[in-house]
């Protein structure tokens, strides 16, 4: 089976792991901050928080901005639940955005609009998390415009786009955001086997999140309430949790970090390589916005549309071929848990009509740095003959 994305880990990254094993620490040691100076110099942004996953990364952040209780969160149905879910966790409540059918995005003029009425009906978000679907960066500065306008925080959800750019800037520099959150799941960019991280230029968020990520526990003098007992002293100054990424994951993300341009690269030459294969095939290939650089997590086609191919009957083929091909995503609005809120909160399945439409037309190919031009050309030859 030829799978959507895999990982790839080099005899370099299993010496940087095998040092670690060897070494004094496993866990809150040099590697994590090492790792952290490592991500934050590539983007160029201040503060690098890693913790244990980007669902651990968007839950901190989403708490460090104070979301709580009767507050809203806005994101695209088109990503993978982990997104709309960090804002259950805070117990606010969470709207979706129809997408934008080319670059499979959010729509900032779906969202100027919606908005729009939320100001009248005084329910407007505190939190818009734009996703940066297949490591294709969302506009923005036009998004970063309205959040001016309409008062909400801005976290990027980049967990497919570390490595990206967005008008010549890398992605998660925060220019246009409060915090962005990269994901180094083994089927992402670079990998740290489970692994995220936080990116800030605010330095209170920043203190803020590294507080979170361990269980709400100081040692500065500087933000303890009480007179320290002594030097073993600690003190917990609010709720936090065990977040932390281990030394282990750390050394893996920083030698991973050393590839990361090649990798993107390499995504890129393969991209052209299905665009060129594909070109005189019924499908529509991706869109490539002139402000950004993408990341090429995925490479997501679609078909059919009004007497197109059947998706579903593709899927099947090309899996019966053994060529794992995915659907991302499941549009979250749908999925049982949050199909039921939105009796509540007011959306239903037919909502987000792009959205919907997308999820019965897209389909991910296979994209990873280490896919061989000769499995792509059995990718695309399958393709073919499914269509022909
Ligand atoms: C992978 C992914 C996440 C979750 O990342 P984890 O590191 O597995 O927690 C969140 N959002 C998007 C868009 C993702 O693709």
């Amino acid at each position: 089976m030829i799978p959507y994305g895999r990982q790839d880990v080099t005899q370099a990254d299993i010496d940087a792991v095998t040092a670690v094993l060897r070494s004094d620490f496993l866990t809150q040691g040099p590697q994590v901050p090492r790792f952290e100076a490592s991500v934050a110099g590539y983007c160029g942004v201040r503060h690098a928080l890693a913790v244990n996953s980007a669902t651990s990364a968007l839950h901190i952040a989403c708490l460090a901005l104070g979301l709580g209780t009767g507050d809203w969160l806005w994101t695209t149905p088109i990503t993978f639940v982990a997104t709309a879910n960090c804002a259950r966790y805070c117990g606010a409540e969470v709207d979706f955005i129809d997408i934008d059918p080319r670059t499979f995005n959010i729509s900032v003029d779906a969202l100027r609009l919606k908005l729009e009425s939320a100001a009248v009906a005084g329910r407007l978000p505190k939190i818009v998390i734009p996703v940066h679907m297949a490591g294709q960066s969302c506009d923005m500065r036009a998004i970063y415009k309205l959040a001016q306008r309409f008062g909400f925080r801005v976290i990027e959800d980049a967990s497919h786009a570390i490595g990206g750019r967005y008008l010549d800037e890398p992605v998660g520099s925060c220019r246009y955001s409060d915090i962005t959150v990269f994901s180094f799941h083994p089927v992402k960019i670079i990998t740290t086997a489970e692994g995220g991280v936080a990116l800030t230029n605010d330095a209170k968020l920043a203190q803020r999140m590294a507080l979170l990520r361990s269980h709400g526990i100081t040692r500065d003098p500087v933000e303890m309430k009480q007179i320290p007992d002594g030097g073993w002293y600690y003190e917990q100054i609010d709720l936090g949790f065990n977040y932390r990424m281990t030394e282990l994951q750390a050394a893996l993300g920083l030698s991973q970090m050393e590839r990361l341009d090649k990798y993107v690269a390499r995504r890129h030459a393969l991209a052209r390589r299905y665009d060129y294969m594909l070109a005189n095939l019924p499908v529509q290939v991706p869109y490539r916005a002139d402000y950004a650089y993408s990341a090429f997590h995925l490479y997501v086609i679609r078909i059919g549309g009004a007497g197109g191919a059947d998706r579903n009957k593709l899927f099947d083929f090309l899996r019966h071929r053994g060529i794992g091909v995915n659907i991302h995503y499941i549009p979250v609005h749908t999925q049982p848990y949050y199909a039921k809120l939105g009796e509540r909160v007011g959306y239903h399945t037919a909502s987000f009509p792009q959205a919907s439409a997308y999820y019965t037309e897209a389909i991910s190919l296979p994209l990873y740095a280490t896919l061989s031009d000769k499995e792509q050309d059995e990718v695309a030859g399958a393709l073919r003959k499914a269509l022909a």
